[in-house]
């Protein structure tokens, strides 16, 4: 192939949507017709962070001490470096040929370094200068190219970024628990700052407690969690690898969210994401807070309009005092919807609710009058079934699980079906509700392990 050709089919390919990765096989597939070349990295320089990155993997971050990493500070003004020399290339020069191990090309941005290309060779290849000034004319097509992908990975980012913050705003619209509200936080936050790890602290009897994930053992976080005080913006400590956003409320500190670094410092870009989703949270959190007071003297849970655990528990002890009392027959249902948590993954959160509301009127419909059904957890209903004994509970808890299973969630332009597993129980005379559920419990278990979609009855024991 000449020169002519290689530069047509690579202009073919930089006319392509491609991404970084796509973008080094293919011109390392080209190269490979023209010159002997075993590897192609291409880096960009990240003056944020003032690190390299890989950009064909995963923008990944290559160490310090790495010949890339050397070559970009020595390549300055320069136009190659080969087998690890820096050189400018003569304008008038005859028809050499030499042995070439390894090039440095840069790429540029308005006239400035922006990254490398590097290029290892088979031993014993030897170039001329055409292929240089090939490379050359390569190098600044590349740089155009790769601009613009970095352009567009990161707008997605933003993107991503700011539909995540809007998700989280829905969810809470219905939701209270901040068991349940905290680890989505921080599992987003962990998406977003790579390479970080992140904590979410709660305050508690003016203790910070760490709620997301398990564990922390780092003392410095706590070290710093010690200095924030309501006026806190923000603190970097550790050479900005640590950084606390504290959550506030009404000049209070509620809780924080602690990023800590695993290889650099933190950028100006984490810390503007830091600062916009810990706001967000606060106000999330806080909202939580309030809403969870207020519901106190709430007798249904919002998002399904069943009876909530609270008002459940209170049924439940004068349902087992009347059924003493009369020695009349009564079951308990606990039912779990099957593989929710791939709902959620796969559509989001909002259809998981949605899944949630369509699979509580089901069961309504499904029961009788005087049946007390609740939001029993997450996604865990429990249902009292009293004057009814085991076999007629079976012939309910069975046209129940198949109704959920020919059900259709219809979301916009999205059909989901869900099966549901269940435990059930039936009350005998010296045992308390809670151990009556218990034992639904271990039956839903075992509908579970047996396969799900299917109704488990527990054994009088
Ligand atoms: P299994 O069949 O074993 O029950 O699998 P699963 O995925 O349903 O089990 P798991 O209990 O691990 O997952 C429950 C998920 O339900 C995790 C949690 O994020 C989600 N969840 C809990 N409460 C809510 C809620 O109010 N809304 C939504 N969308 N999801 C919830
Ligand atoms: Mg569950
Ligand atoms: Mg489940």
């Amino acid at each position: 192939m000449d020169s002519i050709q290689f530069l047509i089919k690579i202009s073919d390919l930089l006319a392509k949507p491609i991404d970084a990765g796509e973008l080094a096989d293919g011109i390392k597939q080209l190269l490979q017709e023209v010159a002997a070349v075993k590897n192609l990295y291409i880096y960009v320089f990240d003056n944020v962070t003032n690190t390299m990155r890989n950009c064909a993997e995963n923008w990944n971050i290559i160490p310090d001490d790495s010949n890339a990493y050397q070559a970009f500070k020595d390549i300055k003004g320069e136009d190659f470096i080969i087998n690890s020399k820096a050189y400018k290339i003569p304008a008038h020069v005859g028809d050499i040929s030499f042995k070439i191990q390894s090039l440095f090309i840069p790429t540029t941005k308005d006239g400035q370094d922006f990254g490398l290309i590097e290029m290892e060779f088979e031993d014993g290849t030897t170039v001329n200068m055409e292929f240089l000034s090939l490379m050359k004319i390569l190098s600044s097509q590349i740089s155009l190219k790769l601009q613009n992908i970095v352009l567009n990975e990161q707008s997605k980012i933003n993107v991503d970024f700011h539909d995540s913050m809007k998700n989280i705003a829905k969810i809470i619209e219905t939701q209270y628990e901040l068991n349940y509200i905290v680890p989505l936080i921080g599992e987003m936050l962990d998406r977003f700052i790579s390479d970080h790890l992140i904590y979410v602290f709660l305050k508690q009897d003016g203790e910070f407690r760490l709620v997301w994930p398990k564990a922390c053992k780092d003392e410095r976080i706590y070290e710093v969690l010690r200095e924030l005080t309501p006026e806190t913006e923000y603190i970097l400590t550790n050479n900005d690898k640590i950084g606390a956003f504290p959550l506030a409320s009404e000049g209070e500190i509620t809780g924080c969210i602690v990023a800590r670094s695993t290889l650099d410092k933190l950028s100006k870009r984490d810390i503007s994401y830091l600062e916009q989703l810990t706001r967000q949270s606060a106000i999330t959190i806080n909202r939580a807070n309030t809403y969870s007071k207020v519901l106190q003297y709430a007798t249904l849970d919002a998002l399904t309009n069943l009876n909530n655990r609270r008002q459940f528990e209170t049924r439940l002890k004068q349902e087992i005092a009347i059924t003493k009392r009369q020695n009349n027959p009564l079951c308990a249902m606990m039912i779990d919807i099957d593989f929710f948590k791939k709902v959620n993954d796969t559509y989001g959160h909002a259809s998981g609710d949605e899944v949630l509301r369509t699979v509580a009127s089901v069961i309504k419909a499904q029961l009788r009058e005087s049946d007390i059904p609740a939001r029993y957890g997450g996604e865990e209903f429990a249902v009292l079934l009293p004057y009814t004994h085991i076999e007629e509970a079976k012939i309910v808890g069975e046209r129940l699980r198949k109704a959920v299973e020919e059900t259709t969630v219809q979301l916009d332009d999205l059909t989901i079906n869900v099966t549901i597993s269940m435990g059930l129980a039936e009350f005998t005379q010296d045992e308390t509700g809670e151990e009556l559920f218990e034992r639904a419990d271990k039956a839903l278990y075992e509908a579970k392990e047996s396969g799900r979609n299917r109704v488990c009855i527990s054994k009088n024991v």
